[in-house]
This record gives C-alpha cells, structure tokens and sequence, in this order.
C-alpha cells in the first residue's frame, strides 16, 4: 500500500516503524494471547505499559523526582478547565499570555471561572505572528501560562520567558518531545497525544509536586489531579491503547539518541522548508521570522488565485494535510517529530516544481 506524504497537524503522521509495532502485537500483545485493546488495564502487562511510559517520560524530561506523569482523557481542551480548578485557592490569581486560538481558549476557561488573571502580554495585535518579548508578569501571579507552539498560527517560543521563579504551566501540545527543556522552570506541562505523542485520547500532564500536593479537595474527583497521582492514572478506565502508542513513540525517540538529536533533525528540517520559501518568488511565510514554530510550517501563495491548483497538484503528488487550518486559510506543514528530513525534501522539491510551472 502507498502511503501518502502526510502533514497533517494532528492527529498527525506516525513513524512507520511505530506503526507497524502496533500492527505486529495488536492481536498478541507481549506474548499475552489477546491484543492491547483487549487486556484488563489492572493487569500486570498494562501495569508495565504505563509505568514503562511515566519512567520514559520522567528520564527524556530529566524530570527527577520533583514531578508527577498523569495520563487525563478529555484533550488538552479539559486542561483549560482543570488547570486554575486546581491551581488557585479562592483569590489567587495567575497571568496568561495570548499567542492564538488556543490560549485564547484556556483564557476562556479561567474567566468563565470567575477567577483572577490577568493577560500580561498578547500579539493579537499582530494576528498573533509572533511571540511577545520582554513581558512583565504579576508579582503575586500563582502560574504564567503559555502555549509553547501555536499549531494554527506557526509561532513557537524558542526560549522560555523569565517570570521570576512564577512556575510556567505549559501547553506543549504541539511540540512536546520535539526538543529538551529545562523542567526546573515549569510548574505543569501538559500536551494531547495525538502530535508528538501518538493518538488521540490522552493528555500528558506532568506536575509539580509541591503544587500536586497543595490542591484541595473541593473539586470532583475526575478533575483533581491529585485523583490521577494517587490511583496511578487508573481511578477509571485509562484509555489503554493510546498510552500503549506514547510508550511505543517515547522508545522510538529514545532509540533516535533521544530528544537533543531530535531537536537537531527538527531544526534542520525546519531551515530547509523555510529557506526554501523565503528565497521564493511565489510563497511567503506568515510568522515573524525569530518566532516561527519548527513544527506547523505556515506559508501563503502571493498570488491567491493559485490556491486550489496547489492543493490539486500536491494531491496529484501524493502530499496531504497541508492546507492551513479552517480559521486562518492558506497553507501549513505539520513537519513533527515523525516527519523525516527526506519527507520535507520531497515537499520542497514539489513546491519548487509547482513555482517553476506557474512562473
Ligand atoms: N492546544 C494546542 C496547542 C493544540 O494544537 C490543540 C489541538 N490541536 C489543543 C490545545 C486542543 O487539544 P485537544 O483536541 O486534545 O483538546
């Protein structure tokens, strides 16, 4: 069977090779007689799944013991909600920083809350192009929350803010594992699985423990973390399979060299794509250049009338996912984690040809 060259924005392409793992136990998983799908999640084969997966996270992150991995369903859009649920007493207040559709949304949340923020800096100015620079943050704010790539817009902080020891809550969506972090700075991260981490149906959430230990127990059982830390993700039924794919993705990656050679083979990707259009005479980019995502490629044609024969022509060439989210129009390159340097090479060479014929 062909596959396509897939850049979707998520759910998005999977390694091959991770693909074809699953494939190869989907109806024997680990020598049990029965697939993934079908064994009990209290069973010792999905004990070592999930654990095998906090520890691959806790080691990639070089996490220590200061943090908790929780496996939460509900998307990170659940995550909006439970973040200030869980993070604020009564009063407290914390800053959010708006780059785009999605911070916007966990804005939303916490002012249907009726709780205290403030939104410290914002590029909605600018169609949210470009990450704010030389933010000043609440002194008393209890987190800062920031989207570290903006999957729709193409924008990504390539170095975190200094919010003065307030912990950074992340939503890392959509370059999680793409690049190593310095987990001293955060308070909680937390991404949907289905970029960089696999399949739909699970969030990653990494916390804190000091703030873990600090929530109450005024929230419902299935929205406090301390829920998820206490029971080992498994208070219900976890979604088995999609946490089965992230331990497959995080072997996969400790098997490239881990997240620095990751992180190299993303920025080198990113370079080619992006020098090509900006050296071209028919495609131009739509993120300010020192805040462009190494993950969600997003580009224009100058001349709009060539929209649709683009995308007929890619299709004709076996490229998918490329048209730019609903919201914002013309085109973006999901190039995540599995996205080999040879996959952009071909999309570059594609786009070459296409400017070469319209010319
Ligand atoms: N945050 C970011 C940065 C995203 O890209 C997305 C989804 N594309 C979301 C949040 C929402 O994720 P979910 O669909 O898992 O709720």
């Amino acid at each position: 069977m062909n596959r396509i060259y897939n850049f979707n924005a998520g759910p998005s392409a999977l390694p091959l090779e991770v693909l074809k793992e699953i494939q190869d136990s989907f109806l024997n998983f680990n020598n049990s007689g029965m697939s993934i799908v079908e064994i009990s999640h209290r069973s010792k084969e999905f004990e070592s799944v999930i654990n095998g997966t906090k520890e691959k996270v806790t080691k990639l992150f070089e996490l220590g013991s200061d943090f908790e991995v929780l496996f939460v369903q509900g998307g990170a859009s659940m995550q909006f909600a439970m973040l200030p649920m869980n993070l604020l007493k009564a009063g407290d207040s914390a800053d959010y920083v708006n780059t785009g559709t999605w911070s916007t949304k966990a804005i939303n949340e916490i002012k249907s809350q009726n709780r205290k923020f403030n939104v410290v800096a914002s590029s909605e100015d600018s169609n949210f192009s470009y990450i704010p620079k030389n933010i000043k943050f609440s002194d008393n704010a209890k987190y800062v929350h920031i989207t570290t790539n903006n999957t729709i817009k193409g924008t990504q902080w390539h170095s975190l803010p200094d919010t003065n020891n307030i912990p950074i809550v992340a939503d890392m969506s959509s370059d999680i594992m793409s690049y190593p972090i310095d987990a001293k700075k955060f308070g909680l991260i937390y991404a949907g699985a289905q970029k960089n981490l696999g399949v739909p149906g699970v969030c990653l959430v990494i916390i804190r423990k000091d703030l873990l230990n600090s929530i109450g127990d005024d929230i419902p059982v299935m929205l406090n973390y301390k829920t998820y830390a206490q029971k080992n993700s498994m208070y219900n039924t976890p979604p088995c399979f999609s946490i089965y794919v992230m331990w497959l993705i995080l072997k996969w990656i400790e098997e490239k060299g881990g997240l620095s050679a990751v992180y190299q083979e993303n920025k080198q990707k990113a370079e080619v794509l992006y020098d090509f259009i900006d050296n071209s005479s028919i495609y131009t980019g739509t993120a300010e250049k020192d805040s462009r995502s190494f993950m969600n490629v997003t580009f224009l044609l100058k001349d709009k009338n060539l929209e649709e024969k683009f995308i007929q022509e890619a299709t004709k060439n076996s490229i998918g996912g490329i048209k730019g989210h609903r919201s914002v129009g013309g085109f973006r390159a999901s190039i995540y984690n599995s996205t080999d340097i040879e996959k952009v090479k071909y999309l570059v060479n594609f786009m070459d040809e296409f400017q070469k014929k319209v010319k």
